[in-house]
């Protein structure tokens, strides 16, 4: 038995692809360095298995919303991987998954008036990454399917104690609508630099650049979950994600790469201050919740036409599409809904009179 964590890694990855060699293997890809080293440690374990497994996708959850310069790294780096893939004879299929519409970020946020995201109220994080990824296990067959996840037992003390309490923590059951479904967590014992190490030792895919990988992603800290699973760390100090993101209190990833060469980034993150900075603005927010409890309630149409014409104007500055026809589509219906106070008041009418 070797001492070095990687090629135990690689070994424990061969011995689980051999106990479900007929399984569907979901390689749950962000870009980081967590889910880079836990792709190339199931390659280099599936190669050493001389296994021929039929089905293995690698998913990447596309909120809309990535941060711009992660994003492009991303999917050329997917691009790549599926002609290497293929040139290779290996079968993978690689799957962008996206929120329907209506999950969106800025169809909640301009179209339903929901506050920008904060940690005690992190309504985003369900809708554009855990959903669509729950959805697309849940319509494979998850009785036979095992999900890799690049989560490391050093991330969370309570997620280490519930570790602890499992017999073979690399494995996990993960619940799905009425089924169940395995993850295997092949970088459950590496440290950061092991982590780091895997991603430039193991030479396949190639198509992952460690060099550009480092350069981008050199101090992230986490990324946002794409799984609910008890042990899975919270989104809020993740590196990784949404440019629009207003739950981290500062983006110091989006400034560090700003001021490391890449100042396109620099309206986006103005656009995300300025938003921190309205949230709480009780001027730009109803008085009452949509419930008709008192509290700050969504953000007046006012205030979300105000963002919808920010955004415009962003997208002219950076030239780039940042909300869709069917997005735009969905958020005039709603605000045509929102002037129609009877439909969405229904109990602010009656709570006042019952005070009285
Ligand atoms: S990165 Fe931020 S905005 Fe994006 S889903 Fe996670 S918490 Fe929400």
């Amino acid at each position: 038995m070797t001492d070095d964590p990687v090629l135990q890694a690689i070994d424990a990855t061969v011995e689980a692809l051999r106990s479900r060699s007929n399984a569907h293997w979901i390689i749950a890809f962000s870009g980081g360095k967590d889910s880079s080293a836990a792709l190339k440690i199931f390659f280099s374990a599936y190669k050493i298995s001389r296994l021929k497994i039929e089905n293995i996708t690698i998913i990447y959850c596309d909120t809309g919303v990535e941060n711009p310069v992660l994003d492009f790294y991303v999917k050329s780096v997917l691009n790549k991987m599926k002609h290497e893939f293929e040139n290779e004879g290996i079968l993978v299929e690689i799957k962008l998954l996206k929120a329907p519409p209506e999950d969106r970020f800025f169809v909640r946020l301009i179209g339903r008036g929901y506050p920008p995201p904060t940690n005690s109220f992190r309504w985003c994080t369900t809708g554009l990454r855990i959903r669509p990824v729950s959805r697309y296990i849940a319509s494979q067959n998850p009785e036979d399917t095992v999900v890799i996840l690049g989560l490391r037992r050093a991330e969370s003390q309570q997620r280490d104690r519930s570790m602890a309490r499992s017999p073979e923590p690399q494995w996990q059951k993960q619940r799905e609508g009425r089924g169940e479904y395995d993850l295997f967590l092949p970088i459950l014992n590496l440290s950061v630099s092991e982590v780091w190490d895997a991603v430039f030792a193991l030479s396949r895919p190639r198509s992952i650049m460690p060099q550009s990988l480092e350069t981008l992603y050199r101090d992230a800290s986490g990324e946002c979950p794409v799984i609910k699973a008890p042990q899975a760390p919270p989104c809020a100090s993740g590196r990784f994600g949404c440019w629009t993101c207003t739950v981290v209190r500062k983006d110091k990833s989006a400034a560090e790469l700003i001021n490391s060469g890449y100042p396109e980034l620099q309206p986006y993150l103005t656009f995300r201050n300025w938003l921190t900075e309205i949230r709480n603005d009780p001027a730009r927010r109803w008085p009452r919740r949509r419930s008709g409890a008192e509290g700050m309630g969504p953000l007046t149409l006012e205030a979300r036409k105000e963002i919808l014409h920010r955004v415009d104007e962003l997208e002219e500055r950076t030239r780039s599409l940042i909300i869709d026809s069917d997005e735009r589509g969905l958020i005039a219906s709603l605000w045509r809904i929102d002037h129609m106070p009877r439909i969405y008041y229904p109990s602010q009418k009656s709570k006042p009179q019952a005070k009285s």
